[in-house]
C-alpha cells in the first residue's frame, strides 16, 4: 500500500476512483486464449494528494511489474502520432540548440524518437529500454542511433550528454522522485535540458476518460504535480504544456541553482475539484456502456488494442461476450490475445471477414483516419468512440 504522496509525502489522500481486477500488464499480449485469461490481475484504487494534486494507485505493487520482450506500446503505426513525433523532435532540436549534440532517452521503446532526433540534427542518440532485449528495430539503422536493452540507471550516464528525453515512463514509477533526483545529480553543474512527457491526467479527469486508467500506471500527472516534482528535484521548468490534442503533458526543464524541497505549484485546486467529480461521472458512463453493449444486436469490434481498448473490454465484465475482437494496425499484435477477457487482436484487413456491425474506436483522435480506412474497404458499420 502506497499511503503517502510519492511527490510531496503528504498523508491522508482522498479517494478518486476504483477499478477492480484489471490486467497487471495491459500491453502484454498473449499467444492463446487460456494464457490471456489467466494473466495476472490487480486492483486499481486511485487516490489524490490534498497538497500537490498528484493522483496514484495506492494498491500498486512494483514487484509485479516486469517489462520484458512482448510488452508492446509503440504508437508509430498511426500517421497522427508520426506527425506529432516529428514536430516534437524538430522543436526540441531547434529550441534547445541540440544540433550536433548527444541525446539520451530513458525508455526509448523501439527507438522511433532516437531516430528522429538524429534525423533532425542531433549527432548521436542513445536509448535505454529493457523491453528491447533480443528484438530488432527498424529505427537503429541510422548512424548515431543506439539502443541499450537494459533498465536505465543514472550511473550509466557517462557525462557526454546534452539532453535527456523521457516519454511515458514517470507514470510507471512508484518512486518518480528518485529518478528525477538521480538525473539531476548526474547533470551536476552543467546546463542540460530534460524533456519529460506523461499522459495528461488533467485531460483525463476533465473528459472523464476513465479507459486511460490502467494498473501499469501508478501515477496520474497533472501540470501542478509535474511542476512540483521537478522543482523539488532541483529543476527549473522552462515550459509546461499539453500536446497530442491535450492527451499528453510535457515539461522542458533545466537544472536550477537551488533545490526547493518544499515547493508546491499553483493550480492544484482545479485538479482537486475535477478529481472529486471523476468517480461519479465514470460510474455513470460505465453503467451506460454496459447497458448499450448488452442490448446492441450484431457484431461489435474495438479498434485499438492499446490501453484504452483493453481497459474498456475488461471493464465491461460479463457483457464482454458481445465483443468479437480488437483491431489494431500494429503487425506485432496480430493473432495475439488480450489479457483478462482473452479477445483476439486482428489486423484491419480481417474486417472484411469479420464484417462487424459496430466499431468502437478506442481513441477519438483516430476516428477520421479509421472511418476512412473502413469505408475504403466497402464496409459500413456504425462508429462510436469510447469517450468524448
Ligand atoms: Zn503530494
Amino acid at each position: 500500500m502506497i499511503s503517502a504522496c510519492p511527490i510531496c509525502q503528504s498523508s491522508n489522500p482522498k479517494p478518486v476512483f476504483r477499478l477492480g481486477h484489471m490486467p497487471v500488464l495491459c500491453n502484454q499480449l498473449w499467444p492463446d486464449v487460456e494464457t490471456a485469461r489467466a494473466a495476472p490481475s490487480g486492483d486499481v484504487d486511485l487516490v489524490g494528494c490534498t497538497t500537490c494534486a498528484f493522483i496514484w494507485n495506492r494498491q500498486f505493487d512494483p514487484e509485479r511489474m516486469v517489462y520484458e520482450s512482448g510488452y508492446e506500446n509503440a504508437l508509430h503505426h498511426s500517421p497522427k502520432f508520426r506527425a506529432f513525433a516529428s514536430d516534437l523532435t524538430h522543436h526540441l532540436i531547434e529550441r534547445h540548440d541540440l544540433a550536433g549534440k548527444h541525446v539520451v532517452e530513458i525508455g526509448c521503446g523501439d527507438g522511433h524518437i532516437l531516430d528522429l532526433m538524429v534525423k533532425h540534427g542531433a549527432a548521436t542518440a542513445t536509448g535505454y529500454d529493457p523491453s528491447m532485449a533480443g528484438r530488432e528495430s527498424q529505427f537503429t539503422a541510422r548512424e548515431g542511433v543506439r539502443i541499450i536493452p537494459e533498465y536505465f540507471a543514472s550511473r550509466k550516464l557517462d557525462g557526454g550528454f546534452d539532453a535527456i528525453i523521457c516519454r511515458h515512463v514517470l507514470e510507471h514509477l512508484d518512486e518518480p522522485q528518485t529518478l528525477l533526483t538521480q538525473i539531476r545529480h548526474a547533470i551536476g553543474d552543467r546546463d542540460v535540458v530534460v524533456y519529460f512527457e506523461v499522459p495528461n491526467a488533467g485531460w483525463m479527469l476533465d473528459g472523464v476518460s476513465m479507459w486511460d486508467v490502467i494498473y501499469e500506471h501508478v501515477g496520474y500527472w497533472s501540470a501542478p504535480a509535474l511542476t512540483t516534482a521537478f522543482v523539488r528535484a532541483g529543476f527549473e521548468p522552462v515550459n509546461v504544456s499539453t500536446g497530442y490534442s491535450e492527451q499528453f503533458l510535457m515539461i522542458e526543464a533545466r537544472p536550477a541553482k537551488i533545490r526547493q524541497r518544499d515547493f508546491v505549484a499553483t493550480g492544484t485546486d482545479k485538479i482537486k475539484t475535477l478529481s472529486n467529480q471523476f468517480a461519479a461521472s465514470a460510474q455513470e458512463e460505465m453503467i451506460a456502456w454496459r447497458a448499450r453493449l448488452g442490448s446492441q444486436a450484431g457484431k461489435t469490434v474495438i479498434w485499438g488494442a492499446g490501453s484504452k481498448g483493453i481497459t474498456f473490454a475488461n471493464a465491461m465484465g460479463t457483457v464482454h461476450s458481445t465483443l468479437d475482437a480488437l483491431i489494431d494496425l500494429n503487425p506485432r499484435k496480430k493473432g495475439l490475445f488480450v489479457p483478462g477477457v482473452g479477445l483476439e487482436v486482428r489486423p484491419p484487413q480481417d474486417l472484411r471477414l469479420l464484417a462487424p456491425d459496430h466499431i468502437l474506436i478506442a481513441n477519438a483522435l483516430y476516428r477520421d483516419e479509421i472511418a476512412d480506412q473502413v469505408r475504403a474497404m466497402g464496409l459500413s458499420p456504425s462508429f462510436a468512440t469510447l469517450t468524448g
